[in-house]
């Protein structure tokens, strides 16, 4: 068995025996990998900062078939921020949960890694809106996974969009008039909504976060990237009720 060393950030931890914690992590290279980290929930561990959730760690560790032993950790980024905040601890976990459900098993990740990074230091030493943060970060997820096109042209037939927008989730979400005829499940959604994911899908970098909405606007684009989400990633995302029920 070799010994490998690689960082990534700590999307998941789940009880292993009494002391030990089982991690999902977003690593740079392998992609999402499973971390066994025993001894990781004692304070006197060396595993105890860099297993926790959203910590950005460096592990040392042994592979396994199915996973990977670590054997030594080290802390490059902790986040705390977005533990010693309860908002910011609630769109953490949620920005968690989605990359965990929607990034495959031990495939190489970077870009989505970087969006990770990016969107953390956001959230941790800023005081950018959380709630926006996270929904930019959701357009951007499921743009680099493919799955969401820009919103400038209809995505059943290509027509401008640009004024008459509709949404339609089934059939890759923003659709110009005539298609939202045709399409059941179709509503009309306001121009800065569909602006919102154009402008997010179209740039890069730390410019994504780059605007504001008004709270009308950011509670539709909310609305209408949660129905996205279930349709094409999972239906179920537990984060998302507790956020429901902070109201915040
Ligand atoms: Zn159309």
């Amino acid at each position: 068995m070799a010994e490998e060393k690689f960082d990534g950030i700590v999307l998941k931890e789940a009880a292993l025996g009494e002391t030990g914690k089982r991690l999902i992590v977003l690593a740079k290279d392998l992609g999402k990998i499973t971390v066994s980290a025993k001894g990781a929930k004692s304070a006197k561990s060396r595993l105890n900062a860099p297993a926790q959730l959203f910590s950005y760690s460096s592990f040392t560790a042994y592979k396994n078939r199915n996973f990977y032993n670590a054997s030594q950790g080290e802390i490059i980024e902790s986040f705390y921020a977005l533990r010693s905040d309860m908002e910011k601890f609630a769109y953490g976990s949620f920005i968690c949960e989605l990359t965990e459900k929607s990034v495959p098993e031990e495939m190489e990740s970077n870009d989505v890694l970087h969006l990770l990074l990016m969107t953390f230091a956001v959230l941790s030493s800023t005081d950018f809106s959380p709630r926006l943060a996270a929904v930019i970060y959701e357009i951007k997820l499921l743009d680099t996974l493919g799955l969401l096109s820009g919103g400038e042209s209809c995505s059943m037939c290509g027509a401008d969009t640009q004024g008459q927008s509709f949404f339609n989730a089934r059939m890759g979400g923003i659709i110009c008039r005539d298609c939202s005829a045709k399409a059941a499940g179709s509503y009309p959604i306001f121009e800065g909504t569909r602006k919102a994911i154009e402008f997010v899908v179209k740039n890069s970098g730390k410019r994504i976060f780059a605007f504001s909405l008004s709270g009308e606007v950011l509670k539709q684009l909310e609305k209408v990237m949660e129905i996205y989400v279930r349709t094409h990633l999972c239906h179920d995302i537990k984060s998302l009720e507790f956020l429901k029920t902070m109201n915040i």
